[in-house]
């Protein structure tokens, strides 16, 4: 493969350019914050029971995982926006990580 910056040579599992440092793009960008949590298990987590908080309680946010339980995810809005953060790599984890889909 090449560099998409500098057009050089680069080996196969080079992660980035030895010439000119740029990250090279075989693999999705996983930003260096990025929470332990898996991605998809809370994005499943959110959808079936989100209303119960269960993706709050997977991320480690258990005070907000008991609030949405007694309140039902917000009467379901809260859960659908936590789903649409979640889709869109914008959720974090109790320790303020983002949640991003690793493969
Ligand atoms: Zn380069």
């Amino acid at each position: 493969m090449y560099c998409s910056n500098c057009g050089k040579e680069l080996a196969d599992n080079a992660f980035m350019c030895p010439a000119c440092g740029a990250p090279t793009h075989c693999g999705p960008v996983i930003p260096a914050n990025a929470s332990d949590k898996d991605w998809l298990t809370t994005l499943l987590l959110c959808f079936f029971l989100g209303g119960l908080g269960i993706h709050s309680f997977y991320a480690g946010k258990t005070v907000i995982g008991v609030i949405q339980l007694i309140t039902l995810g917000g009467c379901g809005i809260w859960a659908l926006i936590d789903f649409i953060m979640i889709v869109c790599g914008n959720y974090k984890d109790a320790e303020g990580r983002l949640i991003v889909n690793k493969r």
